[in-house]
């Protein structure tokens, strides 16, 4: 089972089951070999020294070593986690049951962590981006006006491949707010001011912009990928994007997606668009397993590869069944795992 852990003050059973199983029907999108898993701590990170979060991440793995491992259950960064949490669970994990490096994916490069992982999951927003446009007959990236919720590992990777494509990022937020630019924002300056203010607030030449005013702006591209439940029957009717891409897990309500589907918005759901982090995590770990290590552009074009083959499959579902891209997800994602669940004779 594969999953992130996530550190977070409203984290709780109930959202943390409902994760879980959407990582079930995600790796099946992207056709990897897991099932769902999801974990996390009821915390805020900012609240807490640096120490005081290694002690709690290591006092967890005491408590779940057991739950979890290699051939069981993998954690991976989400919400409030880095690198860094990985790494911690993955030495204190090797110190009960012995060297152990698929413990736990999303590893710093230096420690067994694959290169291209921390920027998977905003590659492959990108990647699907490109596969909706060429299958729709949108153009090229290159001048779309995009918005951005949420500037942590997904949106801010998001942000720096868009703007490489010659897109134009024309707002971002975080928890504390955001900043706007129509001409679009210079990615590289975001991400400095961001690094010395740790926000993106008060960014020079820039105009302030609130979380909710981000969401309804005119743009080409919506991807949200902050928290879920962003995009409610309060706000759908005055979306005007013409694509939503996923970044977040579950940031449309049930309400709000039935509202944009009868808009006609398309969008991408989340248990593909997103799916590029689980993606480079699947192949983080075998490279683990194996004890071998891949280059950047392998990873890449391998990523690339699996976006396209399950967007492929999601857009011939979705035409032939006429329905949404979300529904043809699901129908997709279910059938794999009833396929395989019948052949095992469960
Ligand atoms: P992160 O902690 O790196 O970043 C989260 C960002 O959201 C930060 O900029 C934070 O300030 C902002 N934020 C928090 N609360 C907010 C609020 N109320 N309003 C606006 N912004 C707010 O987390 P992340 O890893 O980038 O994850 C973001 C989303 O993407 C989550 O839904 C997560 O489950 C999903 N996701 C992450 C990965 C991954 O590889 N990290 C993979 C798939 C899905």
């Amino acid at each position: 089972m594969k999953g992130g852990l996530r550190y977070h003050p409203s984290l709780d059973m109930d959202e943390a089951l409902a994760l879980a199983s959407l990582m079930t029907w995600k790796t099946a999108v992207v056709n990897l070999p897991y099932g769902g898993a999801k974990g996390g701590i009821a915390v805020d990170p900012k609240k807490i020294s640096e120490r005081e979060l290694e002690r709690l991440t290591r006092c967890f793995v005491r408590h779940i070593h057991e739950l979890i491992g290699p051939q069981t259950d993998i954690p991976a960064p989400d919400v409030g986690t880095n690198a860094q949490v990985m790494a911690w669970i993955m030495d204190e994990y090797s110190r009960i049951h012995g060297f152990s490096p698929g413990v736990a994916t999303g590893k710093p490069v230096d420690l067994f962590g694959s290169k291209g992982r921390e920027e998977a999951t905003g590659r492959g927003v990108v990647f699907a981006l490109e596969e909706f446009l060429k299958d729709t007959g949108g153009g090229e990236l290159r001048g779309k006006r995009c918005a951005i919720q949420g500037f942590g590992n997904v949106g801010s990777w998001a942000a720096r491949f868009l703007h490489e494509a010659g897109a134009r990022v024309v707002a971002v937020s975080d928890s504390r707010g955001g900043v706007r630019n129509p001409e679009g924002l210079d990615v590289p300056q975001v991400l400095d001011h961001q690094r010395q203010k740790k926000t993106v607030t008060g960014l020079p030449g820039a105009d302030a912009v609130s979380n909710e005013e981000l969401l309804v702006l005119d743009v080409d591209v919506l991807i949200p990928s902050a928290l879920g439940g962003v995009l409610t029957k309060a706000n759908a009717r005055e979306v005007r994007a013409r694509v939503i891409a996923e970044g977040a897990n579950v940031p449309t309500t049930p309400e709000a997606d039935e509202i944009l589907a009868e808009r006609g918005i398309p969008i991408l759901p989340d248990i593909y668009a997103n799916a590029g982090g689980v993606t480079v995590s699947y192949f983080e770990w075998t490279q683990n397993i194996q004890q071998f290590t891949w280059e950047e552009e392998k990873i890449t074009a391998e990523l690339r590869r699996y976006m396209r083959e399950a967007y492929a499959t999601l857009s011939r579902v979705a035409r032939e069944r006429r329905v949404p891209l979300r529904t043809a997800a699901f129908i997709v994602a279910i059938g794999r795992v009833g396929r395989a669940t019948v052949l095992r004779g469960l």
